[in-house]
């Protein structure tokens, strides 16, 4: 980086007159003196010396100064709400778009990827330049352009669907024609089951796919699980609050006129869907809640036979034989009752079973196809998708339906993530990305370490040991996976879809058909554990325990997450780097740290370090559980957020330890230039960067959906959460005590006092009475 002095330009004149030389003269020698005291003050301390400020003024500098200031509202005080002052500007003038429910950097940065893939989507299809890949790509694409024919094909392709076994719709009574009518005698949930998770990718009641086996993770296994509900939030069928009300009241309503739009009767689609709506009710009391889903709870490891000995109102066996399709995989024909499998939730599939028992089939039969109706009405014409916007309105606040290419854009790069992910990168990725990738990964790597071996008191050294060994063995996957590359294995990988121009639905049942097979592919194959198979366009960062992988996707590395070298470093140790140490840090959380370096889940904690590690959880959780956000009417749930709230606080601490390890010894200790126009020390915009990434505003709907249903804190309290708990950030916005962003002194005293008493009283000292 270019940098130059501020001030220094001025030309020095030669033509030196007698009167000026006089005065110069007297400067110098009142200069001398003063200089030789102000050494002399030096010397003894009395004074800190500051080096020269340098500023950068690269244009790359210049841009990332204005971008900079562009998101901040300097009348909040940052000690107060470092958030606001970092992110209001930006907040102000970027209004949530009608059709997002909220808006924020990251789904700027979304929104950005997708107008690159529409450019690249949008360029005639070629038969000679383009791959056979990229040709379905393009076709894929056109088909869900084609608004004439999606409009005048209307509801026929679904209605032809509904004529025929296993998805007859009982409310529909013979309205769409005789072949239409459902039968009780023919009725079958294991063949509608299966054949919604098989055809369409849909997992109703049950959640079926293959994984790694949690401890064995060189090995495949099928995995059972709950499945979701038609609304994202388990309490907004449960809560008697206004909100949930209106927002069954919504559902409810939209099963009625949706019934009502492929043909029911009105009374008839009133009085069947108020069942529907009940059943879900039920299926939502017994769902087991995100924060008693542990790693250990959910490891039940059985066979077919055990299960159906456990559940035998259903036919487990047939129900697996029939989602997998032995056409595609005539190896797996083999399965039979020995086949091992790990039951996630045995609670909840006891509980359903007794509540389906219980249930009239024809309920059963109108919930399992009012879902599959669900998932197909944005694939019909607009009159159904503005029913959906009406329902959208209340659940959502949205009041516009997303532009017809940004639909089109994420239907065809979610249907084909590595064909869209090749055309991204090939234009879009800079390889030379990974040499600042491995620097930020070894530097958050180095940091974790220091801070093991010299900040942490509490661990014992035999569990040190073991926790230096995962950090070395942590593998970081940037860009995107080789084989993208390779156009033979990428037509292979989808040489059974074939697409057409015209036929938008079909394709769409292909593309359904297609992601409901792919990870029976695995099943019997060894885990490749130095691969991953993330879409190179995500947004996102990732951590997976079973390879204890940190995944950077090429949409994440971009601006404002990844600057260039021509950029302060300041700024993408404060973005990507506190990314890179959130991820690394997944895998010491609540949950990750139960994983040993192999991935296997294989508890290498000592007791009394274990025991400490859930003490000191306990004060983040209460930290997390404090912060109110009127937006949403609730409190954070800490307990919820808790892995994501670990992730936050040590990856910003390794990333700065790490961007200060890199100015010792890469600058000889030498600070970076200077920003123009913002009178930021680097210390303070590695913290800009980082609260940067965040900017976020949302709708009350959206709000609550993130508390409810988000595994991270709300963004604002991902900022001040992790930022007031760190010391360097107080230094460098020298936040004095009793303020917000300062949680040092009161806040963790009476958490620690509280632990500590909590500890007394288990102990049988109970003589701490109140704290
Ligand atoms: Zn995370």
């Amino acid at each position: 980086m270019e940098g130059e002095a501020a001030g220094s330009s001025m030309p020095a004149n030669k033509k030196a007159a007698s009167k000026p030389l006089r005065i110069a003269l007297g400067v110098f020698v009142t200069s001398t003196v003063a200089l030789g005291t102000a050494l002399f003050l030096v010397s003894q301390g009395h004074i800190k010396l500051q080096p020269k400020q340098q500023y950068c003024l690269t244009s790359e500098c210049i841009e990332a100064a204005a971008a900079i200031k562009s998101k901040l509202n300097t009348s909040v005080d940052p000690c107060d709400n470092f958030f606001r002052f970092a992110c209001e500007g930006w907040i102000q003038n970027n209004p949530i778009p009608e059709d997002s429910s909220s808006y924020g950097i990251y789904p700027w940065l979304r929104h950005n990827v997708d107008l690159k893939l529409k450019a690249l989507l949008e360029k005639p299809l070629s038969k000679r330049r383009d791959s056979e890949a990229v040709q379905k790509a393009k076709t894929l694409y056109n088909s869900c352009m084609n608004e004439n024919k999606i409009e005048k094909a209307d509801a026929k392709p679904l209605l032809s669907m509904l004529k025929h076994s296993p998805f007859r719709w009982p409310v529909l009574e013979s309205n769409i024609g005789p072949e239409g009518l459902w039968s009780e005698r023919k009725f079958s949930m294991v063949q509608t089951l299966a054949a919604l998770r098989s055809q369409y990718s849909s997992s109703v009641f049950i959640r079926m796919y293959v994984s790694s086996d949690d401890k064995m993770s060189n090995e495949h296994i099928i995995k059972l699980d709950q499945a979701s509900l038609s609304l994202s939030a388990q309490e907004d069928y449960l809560k008697n609050t206004t909100e949930a009300k209106a927002y069954r009241d919504a559902l409810f309503q939209f099963m009625v006129d949706i019934a009502v739009l492929l043909g029911a009767n009105a009374s008839r689609a009133e009085l069947d869907m108020k069942s529907v709506l009940k059943l879900e009710v039920k299926i939502a009391e017994i769902m087991i809640p995100p924060e008693n889903r542990t790693s250990e709870s959910m490891y039940n490891k059985m066979n077919i036979s055990e299960l159906t000995t456990m559940i035998p109102q259903f036919d487990w066996l047939a129900y697996i034989k029939k989602v997998i399709d032995t056409k595609l995989y005539p190896d797996l024909k083999d399965i039979d009752d020995s086949e091992n499998i790990i039951v996630r939730v045995p609670q909840y599939f006891k509980d359903l079973f007794r509540i389906l028992e219980g249930e009239r089939k024809k309920t059963i039969a109108n919930y399992l196809v009012w879902r599959m109706v669900y998932s197909r009405i944005f694939n019909l014409s607009r009159r159904f998708q503005y029913r959906w916007l009406d329902f959208s309105r209340v659940i959502q606040g949205t009041s516009s339906l997303q532009p017809q290419w940004d639909k089109c854009v994420n239907f065809v790069e979610n249907a084909l993530p590595y064909v869209t992910g090749r055309m991204f990168v090939d234009l879009h990725f800079q390889e030379d990305k990974r040499e600042m990738m491995a620097e930020l990964t070894e530097g958050i790597r180095w940091a974790f370490m220091d801070m093991l071996e010299n900040e942490n008191t509490w661990m014992d050294s035999e569990t040190k040991s073991k926790a230096v060994e995962k950090a070395k063995a942590v593998l970081a996957k940037v860009g995107y996976p080789e084989f993208i590359m390779n156009d033979t294995y990428i037509a292979e990988g989808i040489k059974t879809l074939k697409f057409s121009e015209t036929d938008y639905f079909g394709n769409v049942l292909q593309t359904r058909k297609h992601a409901a097979q792919s990870d029976f592919y695995w099943l019997r194959k060894e885990v490749p554990k130095t691969e991953w198979f993330t879409s190179p366009t995500t947004v996102n960062a990732f951590y997976s325990s079973s390879t204890n992988q940190i995944r950077f996707p090429a949409g994440e590395l971009q601006k404002p997450f990844f600057w260039g070298t021509e950029y302060p470093r300041s700024l993408s140790y404060g973005a990507i780097g506190v990314i890179v140490g959130h991820e690394f840090t997944h895998g010491f959380d609540n949950n990750g740290r139960k994983y040993d370096k192999n991935g296997n889940l294989d508890p290498w904690w000592s007791l009394d370090s274990e025991e400490k590690f859930k003490e000191k959880t306990k004060c983040m959780i209460n930290q997390y559980n404090n912060y109110y956000w009127k937006k949403a009417g609730l409190n954070v749930k800490g307990k919820r957020t808790l892995a994501e709230n670990i992730a936050d606080n040590g990856g910003l601490r390794e990333a700065f330890r790490a961007y200060r390890k890199w100015i010792k010894e890469k600058r000889q200790g030498e600070e970076e230039a200077l920003l123009p126009g913002i009178d930021f020390t680097p210390n303070q915009l590695f913290f800009l960067s980082y609260a940067h990434v965040r900017c976020n505003s949302f709708r009350p709907e959206a709000a609550r959906e993130q508390i409810y249903t988000g595994a991270h804190s709300p963004p604002q309290f991902r900022v001040i959460g992790a930022m007031s708990n760190f010391e360097e950030f107080r230094k460098a916005f020298t936040c004095t005590e009793n303020t917000t962003m300062n949680r040092d002194s009161m806040d963790s005293l009476t958490c620690a006092l509280r632990q500590t008493l909590c500890r007394n009283k288990k102990m049988g000292m109970n003589f701490l009475k109140k704290v």
